[in-house]
């Protein structure tokens, strides 16, 4: 099977697709459909052709990413752009939505990147032989206050995401 040069598609049912979709999450378009590394497009509503991506761990095992069909970036999550575009043109990351539709607070997501970033590297990760995964080394207080703070900071990033989806569902109806 591996020997052959084929690509492996998966098409989803049109049903799934309806007009309240704007974004979908490879992550979990691969838990629902069973993708494997050798899968290495997948069909989305509108028959566009996106390409996967995949990477391996540290700890072993693959992590999945699509390459937007705009920038050719990797990313998690496509977001699917108002009609009356080109085909090709549906589907977009984060950075190529905010290029084709700006906003005021363009810097927020970044913000909040950067913010999630700074307190995962300061929390440091988890040790899962350990309880509630703190390190030996780390004093309770301390783990929980940088725990707390690495939180707050995925609400914020959470919080973005739920502004993109606003934003696209008011582009949709205009
Ligand atoms: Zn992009």
């Amino acid at each position: 099977m591996d020997e052959l040069d084929i690509r492996s598609f998966w098409r989803r049912g049109d049903k799934a697709f309806t007009d309240d979709f704007f974004s979908v999450d490879v992550r979990k378009l691969a838990r629902e459909y069973c993708l494997r590394p050798n899968s290495e497009a997948f069909i989305l509503a509108g028959s566009v052709t996106v390409d996967l991506e995949w990477r391996q761990c540290h700890l072993g095992g693959y992590r999945v990413y699509f390459c937007c069909p705009r920038c050719l970036g990797r990313c998690c999550i496509l977001y699917r752009f108002p009609k009356g575009e080109m085909p090709s043109d549906q589907y977009g990351c984060k950075k190529c939505l905010n290029l084709a539709h700006p906003v005021e607070n363009e810097g927020e997501s970044e913000r909040a990147f950067r913010r999630f970033k700074r307190a995962y590297e300061r929390r440091g990760s988890e040790d899962s032989s350990q309880p509630e995964g703190k390190p030996l080394w780390m004093r309770w207080p301390t783990w929980r206050r940088l725990t707390d703070q690495f939180l707050a900071t995925i609400e914020g990033r959470l919080e973005y995401d739920e502004k993109m989806t606003e934003r696209l569902r008011r582009l949709y109806k205009s």
